[in-house]
């Protein structure tokens, strides 16, 4: 079995420890792969390889990184079915959802960012006072330090890398641990593309030891992370020891609030997709539908009815649905939060339950709907990452919005309703950074995606996210070449 290297300074590289480890087919337990694990030397390597490519990529015109980033949208393209079926396995993906969304999200935005490099954002050059001309500079930061997690493996590292690149920064990316294979590839396509070496660097290895000294590295100006919330927690404290930028993108428990006029049948098909994709690994998810007391009752039932046939299956199969979860550990994780709704109260409707026969080797769980549970339960209030979707009835609207609100995230959330007045309001009520209207889930590489809350701060994808990776400069130019300036009165008379 061949072993997967971190790709360091446009060459792929070998651990300093030697350590490695097994990336896992969540579908069947069998080894994929074996991946050499970072050692605190191997990140200082990356790092000063990201340090070393700094100068001459953040001086490279707008235009030539965006050519850059361009071929690499070709490349990443034609690499699309090998990229989605390695995503598919190591992360436990049915190939239909690999292979339409992951792969075409991830070349859309390298796609986007080409444009994005050429488009930097400022105020206008003028005289904003009488003697000087004021001017912004938008400039890179430095080396980033990027953590992903294993949801959206190559998506993350498309989300964190092509931006901060773009701005003319350089990167060190720690992918998951469980799901590092799809973002070595994605650096060996940024180098194959004509990206310089150093520019795009991955280490693979563990949070607690690469991801650790990374987020403490001296000569990192920039932490950008995306994962849990106590993990990023963590990474802030860490982060404060040399004051680096921050951006954090972290759990969601998304609402999906259905009101009274709303299109049943279209928000029964918009919960079912929306709180499975992924296997409800999505930090966007629908996660706790909140429905008006008329249609409760027949919307439980329809989404009951439709995740009944959901297809569990293979991930290699088309026709498979639902793939795994990502680990054995997560399947307990998950089992263990709906056991524990059952004991205090709430009814499984449908599912609950991990499927036997040809399944059992994988670590599937069945899609799942939940109702009767108390608002300040922990399957309500807590991110659990499954098939599980809780369901819960509200009276008249204030009441709906305070329950979508009522978690410590903010990440997305949706509103079911015909009505443009209601809409609206639930739409500027909601406290999330994302709020869709008749639909949960879709993002595309022109709209910011971020939390509000404990769900973070800081924007992916969008030009708002290359705000995220540049520093505003402000450089002032005295007119006047007096050498006695007006103002130094206040300070010194007229001396
Ligand atoms: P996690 O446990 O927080 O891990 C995320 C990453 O952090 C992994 O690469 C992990 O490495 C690393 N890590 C762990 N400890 C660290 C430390 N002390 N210092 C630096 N890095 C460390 O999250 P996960 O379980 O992989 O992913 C699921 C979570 O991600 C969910 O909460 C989900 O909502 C969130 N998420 C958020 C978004 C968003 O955009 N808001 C998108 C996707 C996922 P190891 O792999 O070695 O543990
Ligand atoms: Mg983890």
């Amino acid at each position: 079995m061949t072993i997967s290297s971190h790709f360091i300074g446009g060459k792929a590289c070998e651990s300093s420890g030697g350590e490695t480890d097994d990336v896992i087919d969540p579908s069947n337990g069998q080894s994929i792969q074996q991946v050499t694990l970072a050692t605190p030397d191997d990140v200082d390597a990356a790092v000063s390889a990201a340090a070393a490519a700094f100068p001459e990529w953040s001086r490279a015109t707008p235009g030539a990184r965006s050519d850059a980033i361009a071929a690499f949208a070709r490349v990443l393209d034609s690499r699309a079915a090998e990229l989605a079926e390695v995503e598919s396995r190591q992360a436990g993906k049915p190939i239909r959802l690999a292979t339409e969304f992951d792969v075409p999200g991830t070349v859309d935005n390298a796609a986007f960012f080409s444009g994005a490099a050429r488009n930097l954002e400022g105020k206008a050059a003028g005289e904003y006072s009488a003697d000087h001309t004021s001017m912004i500079r938008r400039e890179a930061i430095g080396v980033v330090g990027s953590i992903a997690p294993w949801n959206y493996p190559l998506q993350m590292a498309a989300w964190k890398v092509l931006p901060a690149i773009a701005a003319g920064n350089t990167i060190v990316l720690k992918p998951a641990e469980m799901t590092p294979l799809t973002s070595v590839m994605f650096a060996q396509a940024a180098h194959d593309a004509g990206i310089p070496a150093g520019v795009v660097n991955v280490i693979t290895g563990r949070g607690s030891v690469a991801g650790q000294h990374l987020m403490a590295h001296p000569d990192v100006s920039m932490v950008s992370f995306t994962g849990s919330t106590p993990v990023g927690q963590k990474v802030m404290q860490t982060a404060s020891g040399t004051v680096k930028r921050v951006h954090l993108e972290l759990g969601g428990k998304a609402p999906f609030v259905v009101f009274d006029d709303a299109d049943l049948e279209a928000a029964i098909h918009g919960a079912v997709a929306g709180s499975l994709i992924n296997s409800g690994q999505d930090c966007t998810a629908a996660t706790r539908a909140y429905v008006q007391r008329p249609l409760y009752e027949a919307f439980v039932q329809g989404v009951a009815d439709l995740m009944s046939q959901v297809v569990l299956g293979p991930t290699a199969d088309p026709a498979t649905d639902l793939g795994p979860l990502i680990s054995m550990r997560q399947q307990e994780s998950v089992a263990g939060y709906v056991e524990r709704a059952r004991g205090y109260g709430a009814k499984i409707v449908t599912g609950g339950q991990i499927p036997g026969g040809g399944l059992a080797e994988g670590s599937y769980y069945e899609p799942t709907v939940v109702v009767d549970a108390a608002q300040d339960s922990e399957i309500v209030q807590q991110e659990l990452f499954g098939p599980v979707l809780v369901v819960l009835p509200f009276d008249d609207d204030d009441e709906g919005l305070r329950l979508a609100n009522d978690t410590p995230f903010g990440l997305a959330a949706s509103v079911w309703t015909r009505d443009v007045f209601r809409s609206m309001r639930a739409s500027s009520e909601i406290r999330s950074g994302c709020v869709w209207v008749n639909d949960h889930i879709p993002i595309i590489s022109e709209m910011p995606h971020g939390g509000y809350k404990q769900s973070g701060f800081g924007k992916d994808m969008s030009q708002y996210s290359l705000d995220e990776y540049t520093n505003v400069k402000h450089v002032m130019f005295d007119r006047t070449a007096a050498v006695r300036k007006d103002w130094h009165r206040t300070i010194i008379g007229s001396r």
